[in-house]
């Protein structure tokens, strides 16, 4: 009866959905979800202890965290004339995007495979979403993506630069293109800037109808849930309203901003993990199929690849399998790069796992 009542009132594309799945990880070795593998050191650790015990978690948070947006401007180089807003994770973002940007019949347009929320996030808030297939090297396949954005009109585009979960970064004059051919929104999400080589936050000035988004959950702050989507004001404010008012709670506030006041530690561990991606793609490309990337995992391709993901597994390595997402990523694995040791070890599982 009561299952009968949830079908009947529930939204059949929400029915039609799973959740998004997260794999129980307890005592694994966990490379499934690009986070930084390092701790802090012991006096932030401190400093965080103290805004702990200190912090009135009896009160609201500050619904707008100037200090905070302040430093943020600074470290990631926003550009003058240019506002920050934050979000819950760069997650609530897209999704306030997208509640915006739905006037009837709009459509919310990515290439794929990449994020899966675009497409989630697009059905959630009852937007069309259309796909346009990458190449089969995984960079865009711009004039298949000219002529949908030429046919769709969406009023809102995603890009991940660089991409999940292929890892590699498109042509930034393909990126060009896109925007300029663009009669909506155009969102770069650099999620993974830390890692890469290039960035569009330098433009985000220059385009009517650009705006980049990044997060800190990479950079080793995942746990806090805090992203930030950088452009012209004018989109800023109209997306604001949206915004619910208190969405960053008072210690992820207190504490990104200890963390972002020592930025030094956390881009040196990303620099470390650039190094170490190196090392792990010439040590993975002896063995399987590697695909390039500018950001903080790999993704490769193998025979049997579901096999050997639970191989992996019952050896205690938690890695993503990729292989149901999309078509083009039959038998591909994605790790990401996790210490020294951590990497040599999944090298050594996966020696043992593929014979
Ligand atoms: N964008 C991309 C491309 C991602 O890969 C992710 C996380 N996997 C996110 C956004 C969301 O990150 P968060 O919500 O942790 O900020």
């Amino acid at each position: 009866m009561s299952s009968a009542l949830v079908h009947n009132l529930i939204r059949p594309e929400l029915l039609a959905l799973h959740a998004y799945h997260v794999p129980e990880s307890g005592g694994m070795i966990k490379l499934d979800a690009m986070e930084n593998p390092y701790h802090l050191p012991q006096f932030l650790k401190d400093e965080i202890a103290t805004i702990v015990t200190s912090c009135e978690i009896n009160r609201y948070p500050d619904p707008d965290p100037r200090e905070l947006k302040e430093r943020i401007r600074q470290i990631e180089a926003v550009p003058e004339g240019c506002d920050v807003l934050l979000g819950n994770g760069s997650d609530e973002l897209i999704q306030i995007l997208a509640m915006a940007l739905n006037r009837p019949g709009a459509v919310l347009l990515s290439v794929e495979p990449s994020f899966v929320m675009y497409r989630m996030i697009a059905t959630f808030v009852g937007m069309r979403h259309v796909g346009v297939p990458l190449s089969p090297d995984f960079s865009l396949d711009i004039e298949a993506t000219l002529d949908a954005i030429r046919r769709e009109r969406p009023a809102l585009v995603f890009l991940a630069y660089p991409n999940n979960p292929t890892g590699n970064l498109f042509s930034a004059d393909h990126v060009r293109r896109i925007i300029e051919a663009s009669p909506g929104l155009v969102v770069i999400d650099e999620a993974y800037y830390a890692f890469a080589s290039d960035s569009f936050m330098k433009h985000v000035a220059d385009y009517p109808n650009l705006l980049v988004m990044r997060t800190f959950s990479k950079l080793g702050m995942a746990g806090l849930r805090l992203g930030f989507l950088a452009g012209r004001s004018e989109w800023l404010d109209e997306l604001e309203k949206l915004r619910l008012p208190y969405n960053v709670g008072v210690l992820p506030q207190r504490v990104a901003k200890a963390l972002l006041d020592n930025h030094g530690v956390l881009l040196q561990q990303a620099d470390q993990i650039r190094k170490d991606r190196m090392i792990l793609q010439r040590e993975l490309q002896t063995l399987v199929e590697v695909y390039p990337s500018e950001a903080n995992f790999l993704l490769f391709r193998m025979e049997n690849a579901a096999a050997v993901f639970d191989k992996l597994k019952a050896r205690g390595m938690l890695i993503k399998n990729l292989g149901n997402a999309h078509p083009m990523l039959k038998d591909c694995l994605r790790v990401t790069v996790g210490t020294p040791l951590e990497c040599q070890k999944f090298i050594e599982a996966l020696q043992e796992s593929i014979v």
